[in-house]
């Protein structure tokens, strides 16, 4: 199977509504030009250093999500041009990266990350950590920021009964979030929820954007860069 036909293949399976983040971290630039040319617009990175390369040197139509952790003293490297950042943990973050978006004349599309996994290793906000964020307030005052939806991570498990009810905690805390802070919100939509290996579940949950690597590129070789 080519990346192309593995790209076909997950796309048929797609309900309408639901977008296909292409994460393509730790794979070279010909891998990305294959999705590209199988039609694949929207790609996924979790390194700074990694992602600026690849926006420099491939398609400008290219839409960048970064998907991983995001270190403050990155956010100059890619607030140029960064489509999505899927893991904003904290309201500092979101504060740093409401500056340097103000220094670029931008408003950035941001999704707000949620524990709910069982591993202690996973980024994000407990849903009680986010709930007092967004009663705050204080972020309605970041005008260069965008809060898009939420995101989200299962724990790494073979049991299914587990990570369906992962995300259908997340489904829900996103119907609790829309309804009491976006309700007028349109931009306010996103679920980013599902993996190469737990996607499937994801969907039946509601999300709406998956970020499925290796089912489309093979094994990573951490060894590239
Ligand atoms: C690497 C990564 C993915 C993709 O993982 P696969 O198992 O290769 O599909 C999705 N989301 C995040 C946050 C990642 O870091």
């Amino acid at each position: 199977m080519t990346i192309t036909d593995n790209l076909n293949k997950l796309r048929s399976e797609l309900p309408d509504g639901v977008q296909l983040v292409a994460v393509s971290k730790f794979h070279p630039n010909e891998a990305i030009e294959e999705a590209y040319r199988a039609g694949q617009r929207i790609f996924g990175e979790s390194r700074a250093q990694e992602m600026q390369p690849k926006h420099a040197a491939l398609p400008k139509d290219i839409r960048w999500h970064f998907i991983g952790h995001l270190q403050t003293n990155k956010i100059k490297q890619i607030i140029a041009y960064v489509d999505l950042i899927h893991g904003i943990d904290s309201f500092k973050l979101l504060a740093e990266v409401n500056r340097h978006a103000a220094a670029a004349e931008r408003t950035i599309n941001c999704l707000l990350q949620l524990h709910i996994a069982e591993e202690e290793t996973k980024f994000g906000f407990s849903f009680d950590e986010c709930r007092r964020m967004l009663d705050d307030g204080a972020w309605q005052k970041l005008t260069n920021i965008r809060i898009c939806g939420l995101m989200g991570m299962a724990t790494d498990t073979d049991n299914t009964e587990q990570i369906r009810k992962e995300f259908c905690s997340l489904s829900n805390f996103f119907a609790e979030v829309k309804s009491t802070w976006f309700a007028r919100d349109e931009a306010f939509k996103e679920l980013s929820m599902g993996m190469s290996h737990d996607y499937h579940i994801a969907i039946e949950a509601g999300s709406t954007l998956i970020r499925v690597g290796s089912k489309i590129f093979g094994e990573r070789n951490y060894t590239n860069g």
